[in-house]
């Protein structure tokens, strides 16, 4: 395999791959020249192709290989690179408007990277050197990777061992000299299908019961004993009728799939965590302290749909009206404070036993709160702003080849020097990220994307020291129960 350097070596390298891909009961023959999973391979291929367009942006000299590498593949150095992780995925919100799946495996290399080895310093195990060979094979490539954390779970208030169905967690089944054999699935795995290799990681914190489950490494995603399920998206059918309009946004999409598990080999070289259950929770805190400012994606996706907002609202003449006015700089304050709170997050990085950066948790924790709600109140500003018609419109056929077609183009006019044809894209496209494709991506992945809105919740009461703040109260009324 040759180093990948632009967006056209990428596509060649996951053509003619032998996986598994179930979509609407139908196994994928080829991938790239589906109509519904396309979108989602262009907007992974735009990663690449930004790095190819802005290298001071998008890639970074590898310190294994002393090469260029995508910045997606490198490990925080400093304050300044995890701000610039955040730079690079806000630009490529705006250029793809939804998910372009990369930052998963940004975050989970960020994280293992101090926990392989912290795990190392108490165990004594090779889990570090593992994880740096591992990673400079994937430098060496430029290649991607998915991180696999999220268990299908089955009952909530059970650990993984206490499970009736003990698959409800990725285990490990079987052990030989030569490494491990894991069994299990994993839900809604992001671009999962657009990777070269992911890594699997536990979920949640583990008991000593729990040891099987305590499982972290590097699987080739066309490894043997691997199925995906492709996850469906509202509207997403529409990729596969003709016409384009009706798609909303004409390239891009994003991609969750369910991935089971049925026996697959993982060899110890590419083990980096087997048993150690007391650090599955460092390792948990630690990638969701990274991925949750990565959330920062959605202030660019966000500038899309703004964007979009305010056009429509120029097409449909009333742009100058005060509280159309209004309404854009309440969306653009809901967007930037997203923005704010992840670069906030980043420039206040600290460094790991391991000498890499990792960003403020609590930060990180207020980040990914607002993308869980301010991303909603966005949306529905928008579809204020686009008017009843973002959800009535008829099709792009009967608009642009029916009967009707001259009279939809006549009826369907905004403002007279704007024509239907603009008008109608633009409502699509908004219908698309409000209640389409990708909805997917900008509200319900906000939603739930690097843990739910209560797991947040719960870090930030963590992480406040509130005996200070009411020892600061106390300072100032002159409170005296201290003596
Ligand atoms: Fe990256 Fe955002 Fe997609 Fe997560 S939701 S992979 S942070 S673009
Ligand atoms: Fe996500």
């Amino acid at each position: 395999m040759e180093k990948i350097s632009n967006k056209e070596d990428y596509l060649e390298s996951i053509s003619n791959r032998d996986l598994t891909i179930y979509l609407m009961g139908e196994l994928v023959k080829d991938p790239l020249t589906h109509p519904i999973i396309k979108p989602s391979i262009e907007a992974m291929a735009e990663t690449y192709d930004l790095a190819v367009r802005e290298p001071e942006l998008a890639s970074v000299k590898s310190p294994y290989t002393g090469e260029n590498i995508n910045r997606f593949l490198h490990i925080a150095e400093n304050n300044e690179d995890l701000f610039l992780q955040n730079k690079m995925q806000r630009k490529l919100g705006q250029l793809t408007g939804t998910c372009f799946q990369r930052c998963v495996g940004m975050d989970a290399f960020n994280a293992l990277h101090s926990v392989t080895f912290e795990i190392d310093e108490k165990y004594n195990t090779q889990y570090h050197k593992n994880f740096k060979s591992f990673l400079t094979e994937m430098h060496k490539y430029n290649l991607v990777v998915g991180g696999a954390m999220t268990d299908v779970k089955g009952d909530r208030s059970k650990l993984p061992h206490e499970q009736e169905d003990e698959d409800l967690y990725l285990r490990v089944v079987d052990r030989s000299e030569k490494g491990v054999y894991v069994k299990g699935a994993k839900a809604h795995q992001t671009g999962c299908i657009n990777s070269h290799w992911m890594v699997v990681m536990p979920t949640l914190r583990l008991s000593e019961n729990d040891k099987d489950y305590a499982i972290v490494g590097a699987i080739p995603v066309d490894a043997d004993g691997i199925t995906y399920i492709y996850g469906r998206q509202s509207c997403d059918t529409r990729s596969m009728e003709p016409g384009e309009y009706d798609v909303g946004n004409k390239y891009f999409a994003g991609q969750e799939a369910m991935v089971i598990f049925d026996n697959v080999f993982i060899p110890n070289e590419y083990i980096f965590m087997n048993g150690e259950y007391d650090f599955a929770s460092m390792l948990v805190e630690r990638f969701t302290t990274y991925h949750r400012r990565s959330y920062v994606c959605k202030a660019g996706v966000g500038d899309v749909l703004i964007g979009a907002a305010a056009t429509i609202a120029e097409y449909n003449g009333v742009e100058n009206t005060s509280h159309i006015k209004d309404k854009i700089v309440e969306m653009n304050k809901l967007n930037e404070t997203i923005y704010a709170t992840g670069i906030a997050s980043s420039l206040q990085g600290s460094k790991t036993k391991s000498g890499n950066y990792i960003n403020d948790d609590l930060l990180a924790n207020v980040c990914k709160q607002h993308v869980t709600k301010e991303t909603y109140e966005i949306g529905r500003l928008a579809q204020d702003l686009a008017g009843g018609l973002v959800g009535s419109m008829p099709s792009g056929v009967d608009f642009n080849e029916g009967k009707m077609s001259k009279d939809l183009k006549k009826y369907l006019k905004g403002k007279e020097d704007i024509n239907a044809e603009d008008r109608v894209k633009i409502l699509r496209l908004i219908e698309n990220m409000t209640l389409g494709r990708n909805a997917v991506a900008y509200l319900t992945e906000s939603m739930h994307g690097a843990g739910s809105p209560q797991a947040q919740r719960v870090q930030i009461r963590r992480k406040v020291d509130i005996e200070e703040k009411k020892d600061f109260a106390k300072k100032l009324s002159g409170v005296k129960e201290r003596e």
